[in-house]
């Protein structure tokens, strides 16, 4: 395959683009709200816009899309990492191999049951599988642990989607972990830029910087058509990462007629042994902007934000359009059946720095008017790759994803939540259900949460 990333090319059009009017800027967010994707040469006016009355636009705009796009649901997950062996020396990892400090666990089949059992107890209904890259996580090893995961039960908790960000792998590979039935394969590119991919990319197969780029394109040949993409901030100009990022989008697009299901774009945090090179720092100021930015550039796509980041910034840029967060997070191994111990970076990837409960998380988003979702309707009734990209349009949300959102917060007031947080999330919802004017639908989804209430769960549109 034709790398389809080329540095000169990339800098080439921010340069060109630098210095642009506020007219040009407009312009471009006005398109954007016409829910165009963004090219890169209008993703670079955006990136360019350095007058803070243009940032602030460009923030209102991302406000207005994720409105109009996305509604008031955020989607909930949970991490669960199985294993940190590691063959690779990626310089900013806690699980390097290198990193003699790190204490090595891989979850054997009752650890993971526990761990699943704990997290659904907590109410999780999607998760997401994070493995080391070493050779005892094949592709079959990876298919199994899916097989367990699903098949845990307690009481009404099940996992209804289990998503991976593992090491990139070949078709075959690809093929058998599809076969397990996940949702996402997820493989960060972590920096577009090949030289600033060397510098960190010490050794092992994560060296090689193609191989990487080309991983999603050997799980779409797979079959494997819900893929994630993202950039690890903090290794290189964040300006530059967002313009690989929509070049990927791009890629995916012309390709294979569908671009990548979720963009992460995690902020580099304090690892165990690390020492974390400030040239690229992004600031709160800067990283808030790139993901109003990447909202406009690319309107279809979802967005992801982990608890590397503090509460006060994923609360900013909740409002930026960012579709899915996790809550209750914990990543040390074997951590979620371990209640309220602290960190332990010699144990653990990275430091989180949002340790709120699920149930804390939920109880504020629906302060904020937010409508927890733990919705997996779509992937179960295949409207997955370019099925999901026919339904983003105007009132699929409305139609599917916001009933389905109030679907599955019901079964959490339900079964998890507290006495309180079931009374705002009761309130939440009617006040939803009060904006439907389609009389017909309105009984439907009002006969479905009725259900919902009488035991009734996995209802969904
Ligand atoms: N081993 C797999 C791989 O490298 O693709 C799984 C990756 S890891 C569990 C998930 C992501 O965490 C990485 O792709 C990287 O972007 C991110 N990560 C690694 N170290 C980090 C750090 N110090 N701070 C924030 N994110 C980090
Ligand atoms: Fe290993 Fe992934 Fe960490 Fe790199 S980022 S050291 S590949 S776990």
């Amino acid at each position: 395959m034709q790398p389809f990333i080329d540095a000169e090319e990339l800098w080439g059009i921010l340069k060109e683009n630098e210095g642009p009017s506020k007219e040009r800027v407009r312009e471009v967010i006005a398109r954007s709200l016409d829910k165009h994707r963004l090219s890169l040469a209008e993703t670079a006016v955006l990136i360019n816009a350095d007058d803070p009355e243009l940032i602030d636009e460009i923030k209102a705009g991302a406000r207005v899309l994720k409105e109009r796009v996305y509604g008031q649901r955020i989607v909930l997950f949970a991490p669960l990492y199985i294993g940190n062996l590691c063959t690779n020396n990626c310089s900013y990892c806690g699980f390097r191999t290198d990193n003699k400090k790190q204490e090595r666990i891989t979850l054997d089949h009752d650890q993971i049951v526990e761990q699943v059992t704990a997290l659904e107890e907590a109410g999780h209904k999607r998760l997401i599988l994070t493995f080391g890259e070493h050779p005892r996580y094949s592709p079959e090893f990876i298919a199994e642990t899916v097989r367990t995961v699903y098949s845990v039960k307690k009481d009404h908790g099940e996992i209804r989607r289990v998503n991976i960000n593992a090491a990139p792998l070949n078709i075959e590979g690809f093929k058998v972990v599809k076969a397990s039935g996940i949702g996402t394969y997820q493989v960060f590119q972590e920096t577009y830029h090949p030289s600033a991919y060397l510098d960190v990319h010490l050794s092992g197969q994560k060296r090689d910087y193609n191989w990487r780029l080309t991983a999603l394109d050997r799980a779409q040949e797979a079959g494997i058509d819900d893929v994630g993409i993202g950039a690890l901030m903090g290794l290189y100009d964040w300006r530059f990462e967002v313009m690989g990022l929509l070049r990927h989008v791009n890629h995916f697009e012309a390709v294979y007629n569908v671009g990548p299901h979720t963009i992460s774009f995690p902020r580099i945090k304090t690892a165990s042994g690390y020492a974390f090179n400030k040239q690229y720092e992004v600031s709160d100021a800067d990283f808030t902007r790139l993901v109003a930015i990447l909202r406009l550039a690319v309107p279809y796509t979802g967005m992801i934000l982990t608890a590397r980041e503090p509460a006060h910034i994923r609360d900013e840029v909740l409002q930026f359009g960012v579709s899915q967060i996790d809550g209750g997070t914990n990543i040390e191994l074997g951590g979620y059946s371990k209640k309220g111990v602290a960190q332990n970076l010699d144990s653990e990837q990275f430091q989180i720095n949002d340790n709120r409960s699920l149930e804390e998380v939920i109880s504020e988003l629906i302060k904020k008017d937010y409508i927890p979702s733990f919705c997996t309707a779509c992937y179960r009734l295949n409207r997955t790759g370019e099925h999901f990209m026919e339904f983003s349009v105007p009132g699929f949300i409305k139609r599917f994803c916001q009933p389905n959102a109030m679907l599955t917060l019901a079964e959490y007031l339900e079964d998890y939540a507290t006495p309180e947080s079931k009374v705002k999330g009761y309130d939440l919802i009617e006040k939803n259900i009060e904006n439907y004017t389609d009389e017909t639908f309105k009984n439907k989804l009002l006969e479905r949460l009725e259900r919902v209430k009488a035991g009734e769960r996995d209802l969904y549109f």
